[in-house]
C-alpha cells in the first residue's frame, strides 16, 4: 500500500527545496520523491495525505539525549556545570526504575511531538530502552559507564555484560545498543580503553561526554579543581590517586586509542584546532549540544572549525535536564545564533546547514546515514511535516529560513518513523500522554522533595548509586 504525502515544501535535504513536492511511502521505506505531479505519476492508485502549508522534511536525529531526565528539566536552572552534575547526583539516587522509565517515556513522547524520529540517548538505568521501542523511535541507546578504581574493573565489565543482555531483548532493526563510558574524569583510562575494545569486538558503538567544560579540562590537565575534590568527594572517590596528564581532554583520549569511526564525542567545547585534527584523522563524529553547553556556562564548541575540518557533526539537545526542552528549531536556532555572534560573522552558519546538521549530519555521525536523515527512495520513510500556514511564517519564500528563525516543537504537525505514523495533530497512537504526563508529575514531586531533604553524600548514604549496587566504585570504609 503506498502512501503519499504531499505540501507546500518538500525538503529531501539532498536535493534543492522543492516546491509542491510530494513523498511516496510504500511500507516502511521512501519509494518516490520529487514535485507533486512527478510522485503522482510514479505511484498511480497511491492513496493520498495533502499537509496544505506545511514543510515535509526528514525527521530530526537527536545525536544526543537522556530520556530518563525528562522529569529533572528545570530543576537547577542556575547552577554552573560543575555544581550543576554534583546537584544531580543527590537526586538521581532517590528514583526507582519504574520512575525513571515514566520520566524516559515523557522524554519519548516529547520527542515525537517535537518531530525528533532518531534518537542517540545515554542512559544508565536502560529504562530508557523500554519508552523508546514502546514509542517507536529509532534509536541508538547508549548502556552508560562508570568506574575509576582498577581494582574493580572486573566487576564493572560483569556488570556491564549483563546490563547488555537484558538490553539485546530490546534491540530491534530500529533499536541499536552502544556503549557509553561516561566521561574522561568519570571512568579510568584502562576502562575505556577496556570498553573501547570490547566494543570493536562486538561491532558496538560508543558515546562518551568529551572536553565538555573546563572543570574537566582542569582535572586532565592537572588533576585538581571541582572535579578532583568535590566531585569525588560525593562519589567516594577521594581517597583515588589522582595522575595530572598535561594534556587537553581530547590528547588524553587519544592516548589511550579509543576513537575511530564508531565513536561519538559528545560536546568538544574544549576543542583546539590540534584536537579537532585528531578527530578527523581517527574520524571520530562529534554531538553539538548548543544549547545545554550554554545554559550551563560550558561554553561553545567550535562548530565552525569542526565543519571545516570536514568532521561529521549532529546536534543534540542533551539531557531535559540541562537544557529543559527537546526542540531541535531551538537548537538550531541557538547555534546559527551564537555562532554568528561570536565569530562576527554571518557566513560561518546558514538556516540550510542547520537543517542539514540536525538530519543528514546527524545520521552521519551515527553511521545511520544509508538508512535515514533524507528523503531519498530506498530509504527509512522517517518524516516529519510542519505547519507554516501560521502568522509567524507567512509570508514564505525559503522554507530554511522559516523553519530555523521561525519554527518551534509545537508546529510539528505529524511524525512518522519507517512508514508508521506516530504523531500525528497532538495524538499519538502508541501512548497515552495523558497517563505519561500525569505519573512523570508524581516523579517530579519525589525530586523535589529529595532536594527539600538536603544533600547527601552518595557513597555513604546510599548502598548503591542507584538502587542496585553498581559495580563502579563505591566509598572504601
Ligand atoms: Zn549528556
Amino acid at each position: 500500500m503506498t502512501t503519499i504525502y504531499r505540501a507546500e515544501w518538500l525538503l529531501p535535504i539532498t536535493a534543492p527545496p522543492v516546491k509542491d513536492g510530494a513523498v511516496a511511502v510504500d511500507g516502511e521505506r521512501i519509494v518516490a520523491v520529487g514535485t507533486h505531479d512527478e510522485v503522482c505519476a510514479a505511484c498511480p492508485g497511491a492513496s493520498a495525505v495533502d499537509f496544505g502549508q506545511a514543510v515535509v522534511m526528514p525527521g530530526f536525529v537527536n545525536a544526543h539525549s537522556h530520556l530518563e531526565y525528562t522529569s529533572f528539566r528545570g530543576m537547577f536552572d542556575d547552577e554552573q556545570f560543575g555544581d550543576w552534575i554534583i546537584s544531580l547526583i543527590d537526586v538521581k539516587a532517590s528514583l526507582t526504575p519504574d520512575e525513571y522509565l515514566w520520566s524516559a517515556r515523557l522524554g519519548a513522547l516529547e520527542a515525537l511531538a517535537s518531530g525528533v524520529t532518531t534518537v542517540a540517548d545515554t542512559t544508565y538505568t536502560g529504562e530508557t530502552l523500554t519508552a523508546v521501542a514502546e514509542a517507536g523511535l529509532r534509536g541508538v541507546a547508549y548502556l552508560e559507564v562508570f568506574g575509576i578504581d582498577d581494582k574493580r574493573l572486573d566487576e564493572t565489565m560483569a556488570d556491564l555484560v549483563e546490563r547488555l543482555a537484558r538490553a539485546q531483548t530490546l534491540a530491534s532493526p530500529r533499536l541499536e545498543i552502544g556503549v557509553a563510558p561516561h566521561a574522561p574524569y568519570t571512568v579510568s583510562s584502562r576502562l575505556f580503553q577496556t570498553l573501547a575494545a570490547f566494543a570493536r569486538q562486538r561491532r558496538m558503538k560508543v558515546a562518551s561526554h568529551v572536553a565538555e567544560s573546563k572543570e574537566e579540562v582542569t582535572y586532565i590537565r592537572s588533576g585538581s579543581g571541582k572535579f578532583a575534590h568535590d566531585y569525588r568527594e560525593k562519589m567516594g572517590w577521594e581517597r583515588m590517586l589522582i595522575q595530572p596528564y598535561g594534556v587537553s581532554p581530547i590528547k588524553y583520549l587519544q592516548q589511550w586509542g579509543v576513537f575511530d569511526e564508531n565513536f561519538l564525542a559528545v560536546h568538544c567545547v574544549h576543542a583546539s584546532i590540534d584536537d579537532i585534527r585528531i578527530l578527523k584523522a581517527k574520524r571520530t563524529a562529534v554531538v553539538h549540544c548548543p544549547k545545554s553547553n550554554a545554559k550551563t556556562g560550558c561554553g561553545i564548541a567550535p562548530l565552525p572549525d569542526l565543519l571545516r575540518q570536514g568532521v561529521r557533526v549532529g546536534f543534540g539537545t542533551d539531557s531535559p535536564a540541562a537544557s529543559n526542552i527537546m526542540d531541535m528549531f531551538d537548537e538550531m536556532r541557538t547555534a546559527l545564533f551564537l555562532h554568528r555572534g561570536v565569530e562576527r560573522d554571518v557566513s560561518v552558519l546558514n538556516a540550510a546547514q542547520c537543517i542539514r546538521i540536525a538530519t543528514l549530519g546527524g545520521a552521519e555521525a551515527l553511521g545511520l546515514d544509508d538508512r535515514v536523515g533524507s528523503l531519498d527512495p530506498g530509504k527509512q520513510a522517517d518524516l516529519i511535516a510542519v505547519d507554516v500556514s501560521s502568522s509567524h511564517f507567512v509570508p514564505i519564500d525559503d522554507p530554511y529560513s522559516a523553519l530555523v528563525y521561525g519554527a518551534n516543537q509545537d508546529d510539528v504537525l505529524f511524525t512518522c518513523v519507517a512508514g508508521e505514523t506516530l504523531y500525528q495533530d497532538g495524538g499519538f497512537p502508541r501512548l497515552d500522554a495523558h497517563t505519561i504526563r500525569a505519573e512523570s508529575r508524581k516523579v517530579r514531586a519525589k525530586l523535589q522533595a529529595r532536594v527539600g531533604a538536603g544533600r547527601v553524600r552518595v557513597g555513604a548514604a546510599e548502598s548503591g548509586w542507584w538502587h542496585t549496587p553498581p559495580a563502579t566504585d563505591q566509598r572504601e570504609s
